[in-house]
């Protein structure tokens, strides 16, 4: 079955994106990590495990993705995994760009950690490192053979851009020869780096992929790659105007978590102050009013009002006030599995 399935938002699983510190090793052209609004600093376990007891509840049915920056170079990531197993999350994974710091390998165990998640930005050394950096490339392939060999489970990500979807279409054969678990396409969204990019207007570098790109690619390389056995998941983005859409913010149960101490909703607010939570004394508290949540409520016919507002030149209008199509939730996705 190559038809992809729409992943509704469900209030009834919870995911915890937790970073845990904001530094890495690698300096990415599109990295969303924003110092500034996150934070510079590493947390300490202390307060990692205080965090984790917010959402303990409901552990069972939290997926729980450890961030960063990098988050292997957090020297007590070994033991935040441990934690969180013990406290009963559904399920764990570490994101990572592959060079593992902290011989993190050695002091966990494949029943600790459901995945690890990679992030590779294209399927060819050349492409891959003028995203990511001289080295990034070998390395990450290096970690994901490492990976795998000690029996671990590994997911990959790549984020589309105008600048690497040339070779979505390579990273099939590649993927199989890495023995990959899931492969997630992702879009670029205009956070962080990338943000900045698109705005200082380097004609030359419209970072987002058209539509009708879009449209024609990503779902045929998504299917492609599940007849090889591996699950894709990518995001929706484009909705027709008779399609339904909704808000994770307000239906599904979403958290994104930062050093300094931010919790958002949403991830395309994570560059503005406008944090619906906030970790005060390890407590988790509702922000002041106005925060993303007001955002939220608002009924457009554009779909995202946060799209709306960061990324306008998504939109295409028929007239002034009538869009031509709707952009969905950036969290909206399909899935096809593997077969
Ligand atoms: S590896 Fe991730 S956190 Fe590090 S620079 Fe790249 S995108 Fe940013
Ligand atoms: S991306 Fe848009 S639709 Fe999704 S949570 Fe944020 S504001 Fe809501």
């Amino acid at each position: 079955m190559t038809t992809p399935k729409t992943v509704a938002f469900s209030k009834h699983s919870t995911n915890l994106f937790f970073h845990i510190l904001t530094q890495c090793n690698l300096k990415c052209r599109h990295c969303y990590i924003n110092p500034q609004q996150h934070g510079q600093n590493a947390l300490s376990l202390a307060t990692i495990k205080a965090w984790m007891a917010a959402f303990a509840e409901n552990s069972a049915k939290t997926n729980l993705i450890l961030l960063g920056g990098e988050p292997t170079l957090h020297p007590d990531l070994s033991l935040i995994v441990k934690h969180a197993r013990n406290t009963g999350f559904g399920s764990i994974t570490v994101d990572t760009n592959g060079y593992l710091f902290h011989d993190t390998l050695a002091k966990v165990e494949p029943q600790e950690v459901d995945y690890f998640s990679f992030s590779l930005d294209g399927a060819t050394r050349k492409t891959n490192d003028s995203i990511r950096g001289d080295g990034s490339f070998d390395a990450c392939l290096a970690g994901i053979e490492k990976t795998i060999s000690r029996g671990f489970a590994a997911s990959l990500i790549y984020t589309v851009s105008s600048v690497n979807i040339h070779e979505l279409e390579k990273m099939g054969p590649l993927l199989k020869e890495l023995g990959i678990h899931r492969f997630f396409i992702q879009v670029i969204g205009l956070r962080g780096k990338a943000a900045h990019q698109q705005s200082v207007g380097a004609v030359s570098e419209r970072l987002q992929v058209p539509r009708a790109q879009w449209l024609e690619m990503i779902p045929r390389v998504a299917r492609e790659v599940a007849k090889q056995g591996i699950t894709t998941i990518y995001p929706k983005v484009f909705l027709n105007l008779d399609e339904h859409f909704e808000c994770a913010g307000l239906v599904a149960d979403n958290y994104f978590i930062f050093p300094n101490g931010r919790v958002y909703r949403c991830p395309l607010c994570e560059d503005f102050p406008i944090h619906s939570l906030q970790f005060r004394e390890n407590v988790l508290e509702k922000t002041a009013r106005f925060n993303e949540a007001d955002l939220f409520q608002l009924n457009i016919p554009e779909g995202c009002v946060m799209n709306k507002l960061v990324q306008p030149q998504n939109l295409k209008y028929a007239c002034p006030g009538k869009p031509e199509y709707k952009i969905a939730c950036c969290l909206l996705k399909e899935e096809i599995r593997g077969q």
